[in-house]
C-alpha cells in the first residue's frame, strides 16, 4: 500500500466506491464515484486512483467533466512505466501478427480492448488512422504516430476526428497527417476484393471492420442467390458476395457518397460483373414497403440506441425491421441481422430476433450467432467492450 503527499496530482474515490476496480478491474470509474481530484499538469499523464483511505488502487487516464471520469491503465500500486503506451501498441500489433487476417486492413488497437482506454487505431493498406476517445489519449497522439513508424515500415498516419468523442472529452483536434501526406484513402484488399476506403470523410475511421468476418459468412451463404443488403454503407457485403458468386446485390442507404465510394470499388474488380450490383440511394424504411423477394437478406443499421433511455424506441425499430426482413425471404432463405447499439446486449438482442420471428409468420431457426472479428477483443473484465451482435438465421 502506498500514498501520496496531499498536494500531488490523484483521484480519491467516495467511500466504498472501489470495490468494482479492486475486485473486477473493471476500467471504467464513473464521476459519481469521485470524491476530490488533483489533476496534473498536462492530460497525457495518469493518474494515481486511491481509496477513501488514500491506498493507491492502479492508474488511470482522467477525464474531466466527462461521465465516465477515468479510464483505469494499470491496477495496483505501482506506477506504469513511462513507455506504457508504446508497449501495448506493440502486444497489440504482436496480437494482429498471431491472427492470420486475410486483408491488409485490420484494427491494430481495439481501446479498453486493447487495454489501451481511448485509442482507436485502423490500418488501411500503408496508412493507420487513429481515433483519440479520451484528453489523455488526444494529447499523446504524436507519440502514438511514433510508435507505429517503428513497428510499420513506411507508414503513413492519420487522425481522423470523431465528432461524439470531441464533444463528451473536450477533444480539439482536427483530422490531418501525423505522418506522410495522402488524399485520406486508400485501397485495401479483403477476402481477396479490392475496396476503396476514404478514411478523412467516411463514416468512424471509414470502414467497418468488425464486419469482415461476417461478410465471409454472407458471402459463402450468397452464391448463386439473389440478395437484399440493407444499411450496406460502402458496399463491402455486396463486393464480398459477388465475388463469391451471388448472382444479383441490391444494397439500399442513405448516404449518396457511400454509394459513390461502393461505385468505385467495383471498378477496382474488373472480374465482378457490374451488372450484378444494384444501389438504390434512399431510406431502408421506404424500400422496405415494397422490397420484392430474395433469397438472403442482410440488415446491419446503425446504432438504434446509444444509451438506456432510448433502449423502448431502439427494441421496437428492430422489430419491424426484422419482421419485415423475414418476410421477404423466399422459402430456405437466410437472414443476417444485426444490432450495434451498445445498451443492447446480447440476451436482449436474441429475445428481440425470437419476437420478430414469430411475428413474421414463418417457420425460423438460429444457425450461426455472429460476433465482431478477431481484431476486436474484449476485455474479460469489460463486457460494455462488446457491442456488435448478430444472429444469422433460416427462414423456411
Ligand atoms: N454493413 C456495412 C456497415 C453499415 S453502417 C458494412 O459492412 O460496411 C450503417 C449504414 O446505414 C450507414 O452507411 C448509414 O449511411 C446507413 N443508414 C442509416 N440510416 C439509414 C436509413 N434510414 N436508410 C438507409 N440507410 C441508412
Amino acid at each position: 500500500m502506498s500514498s501520496s503527499n496531499a498536494s500531488a496530482p490523484c483521484i480519491k474515490l467516495k467511500q466504498g466506491r472501489d470495490g468494482p476496480i479492486r475486485k473486477r478491474h473493471h476500467p471504467w470509474i464513473y464521476s459519481q464515484a469521485v470524491d476530490s481530484v488533483i489533476p496534473a499538469d498536462s492530460p497525457d499523464q495518469l493518474l494515481p486512483v486511491q481509496t477513501a483511505d488514500g491506498a493507491v488502487i492502479g492508474w488511470g487516464e482522467y477525464s474531466e467533466g466527462s461521465l465516465i471520469a477515468v479510464r483505469m491503465v494499470s491496477f495496483g500500486a505501482e506506477r506504469p512505466a513511462p513507455d506504457w503506451l508504446d508497449q501495448r501498441i506493440r502486444e497489440a500489433k504482436q496480437l494482429r501478427d498471431s491472427l492470420s487476417i486475410d486483408s491488409d486492413a485490420m484494427r491494430l488497437v481495439n481501446a479498453e480492448g486493447d487495454f489501451v482506454p481511448g485509442l482507436v487505431a485502423d490500418r488501411y493498406a500503408d496508412t493507420v488512422v487513429l481515433s483519440a476517445h479520451t484528453r489523455c489519449i488526444e494529447s499523446s497522439l504524436d507519440a502514438v504516430a511514433e510508435s507505429f513508424a517503428g513497428i510499420v515500415p513506411d507508414v503513413r498516419v492519420f487522425v481522423k476526428r470523431d465528432e461524439h468523442f470531441a464533444r463528451v472529452e473536450k477533444l480539439v483536434r482536427p483530422s490531418e497527417y501525423l505522418r506522410g501526406t495522402g488524399e485520406g484513402t486508400a485501397v485495401i484488399t479483403e477476402g481477396g476484393v479490392r475496396m476503396l476506403v476514404d478514411f478523412s470523410h467516411g463514416q468512424k475511421t471509414g470502414f467497418y471492420l468488425d464486419q469482415r468476418m461476417n461478410r465471409g459468412i454472407i458471402a459463402r451463404a450468397s452464391a448463386g442467390k439473389s440478395v437484399l443488403n440493407l444499411f450496406c454503407y460502402t458496399g463491402a457485403v455486396a463486393l464480398r458476395a459477388v465475388a463469391a458468386g451471388a448472382t444479383k446485390v441490391t444494397s439500399v442507404d442513405s448516404s449518396h457518397r457511400a454509394l459513390e465510394i461502393a461505385e468505385e470499388s467495383v471498378l477496382l474488380n474488373p472480374s465482378l460483373g457490374a451488372n450484378a450490383f444494384e444501389w438504390i440511394q434512399g431510406d431502408v424504411f421506404s424500400y422496405l414497403e415494397e422490397p420484392g423477394v430474395y433469397d438472403v437478406v442482410v440488415a446491419d443499421p446503425p446504432p438504434f440506441a446509444r444509451r438506456r433511455m432510448e433502449l423502448e424506441g431502439a427494441l421496437k425499430g428492430y422489430l419491424s425491421l426484422f419482421q419485415q426482413c423475414l418476410r421477404n425471404l423466399s422459402p430456405g432463405g437466410f437472414a443476417f441481422l444485426f444490432s450495434c447499439s451498445g445498451a443492447v446486449d446480447r440476451p436482449l438482442f436474441q429475445q428481440v430476433v425470437s419476437e420478430a420471428a414469430l411475428k413474421s409468420g414463418r417457420r425460423v431457426r438460429l444457425i450461426h450467432e455472429l460476433h465482431a472479428d478477431v481484431d476486436h477483443p474484449v476485455a474479460a473484465s469489460h463486457p460494455e467492450g462488446e457491442y456488435l451482435k448478430g444472429w444469422m438465421v433460416h427462414v423456411h
